[in-house]
């Protein structure tokens, strides 16, 4: 096979990265994960999330997984409620009879990024993850790439995969495309025990997902397996809005100020998200990689996941990131190529048609999320949706 007696470094620790790293270790090749966190548990991870049966699902599947993911998926957290800005209800499948089961279609299990993340690392060979490795560069001796870590160490790999997400270290020595702002910004957070630290927005929320809209902006909050509930406040701001507000985000009073006024309108209930003193708000600007991106393949250096297709969140992030982990697996272990160039250009043509489609949708579904009608948009979509 292509990968025989050959180094493979897959650089990032995140669901794409892992995914590939357990289905290259099945097909025997020789892997390392170099992640920049500290540890395994340094980092409380993200909120919950559906994977899909056309490709998250399936490369669990594939990874011979799937028992381990039956045992710590969330039924019913998928439950959802799309209200106003003033909590009233619009849309709700609390009382809908779920009808769709492990093999169907339109089956899309929610599991927390933890547990996910627990899976894939505990199903990998001792020692396959290096942590504190936070990649600064990469140097091309011959035909072998020198791998520059933050904390002075080195190493060294026949093939590099970049899998190191939205600001990838590894991007600019494949492309040098940079992504752009989609006019779109988060706050993101999370309070623990949610029952007693925001209790009107936990018996909102029963167990499941809201998204509230109303004056083209968005709050999406979804309840986590460890009693927290994660929240991202989202409406559309200038590229710069996280340095321009002047906002300390370590400053809840200020960030509390700054909600008051932009969100005047909508009712108290959503204060409760700033009552909790242990929550850390993270501002994220969404930022999209071009549509019609495309770049010359190398023999021995690739992308997957956000460093490859960066979009705003639409539900898909991990999913495709997972799907691209398979597809070049298959690819790279099926013995159809002779060489690497000619594989790792399938594999990018292939991703580069996906992510064509995807993205349109993406930046359709923000164009019409932050518009005056965002809340009908978001209702009659979810009405044309199969149970
Ligand atoms: C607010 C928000 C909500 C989202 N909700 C969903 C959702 O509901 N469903 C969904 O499918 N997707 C969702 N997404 C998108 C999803 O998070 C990403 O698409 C997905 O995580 C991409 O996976 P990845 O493995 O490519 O990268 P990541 O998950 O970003 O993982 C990258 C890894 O690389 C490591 N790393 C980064 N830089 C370096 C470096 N220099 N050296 C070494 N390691 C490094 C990071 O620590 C991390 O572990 C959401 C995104 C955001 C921002």
């Amino acid at each position: 096979m292509l990968l025989q007696n050959k180094e493979v470094a897959i650089v990032g620790g995140g669901p794409g990265g892992l995914t590939l790293a357990r289905l290259l270790q099945l097909k025997g090749a020789n892997v390392k994960v170099y992640e920049r966190d500290e540890s395994r548990d340094v980092r409380v991870q993200g909120a919950t999330l559906d994977l899909h049966f056309e490709s998250g699902l399936k490369a669990i599947e594939k990874a011979g997984l799937l028992d381990a993911f039956k045992a710590n998926y969330r039924p019913d957290n998928d439950r959802y409620r799309v209200v106003d800005k003033k909590a009233t209800i619009f849309y709700d499948d609390h009382d809908k009879e779920s009808t769709s089961d492990f093999g169907d279609e339109s089956f899309r299990p929610e599991i927390d990024r933890g547990p996910l993340r627990n899976i894939l690392l505990d199903s990998l060979q001792p020692d396959t993850v290096v942590w504190d490795s936070h990649i600064v560069s990469l140097e091309k001796i011959d035909d072998t790439w020198k791998i520059i870590f933050q904390n002075g160490n080195t190493a060294f790999a026949d093939i590099v995969i970049g899998a190191d997400g939205a600001n990838s270290k590894i991007r600019p020595v494949v492309t040098p495309i940079k992504p752009f702002y989609s006019g779109a910004t988060y706050l993101v957070g999370n309070i623990e025990d949610s029952e007693k630290n925001a209790p009107k927005i936990h018996s909102l929320l029963k167990g499941g997902k809201i998204s509230a809209m109303g004056d083209s902006k968005t709050i999406f909050v979804s309840a986590k397996g460890d009693g927290s509930m994660d929240f991202y406040i989202g409406w559309k701001a200038t590229a710069d809005w996280v340095k321009e507000s002047g906002i300390d985000f370590k400053n809840a009073e200020q960030i509390l100020e700054w909600f008051k006024k932009e969100y005047a309108s909508w009712d108290n209930i959503w204060l409760e998200l700033f009552n909790h003193k242990n929550t850390q708000f993270i501002p994220r600007p969404l930022y999209c990689m071009p549509l019609d991106q495309h770049w010359e393949p190398q023999s021995n250096i690739t992308l997957l996941g956000d460093a490859a297709h960066l979009l705003p969140p639409n539900g898909e992030g991990v999913n495709t990131a997972m799907l691209d982990a398979l597809d070049l697996s298959e690819i790279l272990t099926s013995g159809k190529f002779a060489d690497l160039k000619p594989a790792i250009a399938y594999y990018e043509e292939k991703m580069f048609a996906r992510f064509v489609e995807e993205g349109k949708e993406t930046i359709d579904m923000i164009d019409w999320m932050y518009s005056p009608n965002g809340l009908k948009e978001m209702v009659k979509t979810l009405n044309q949706l199969p149970n």
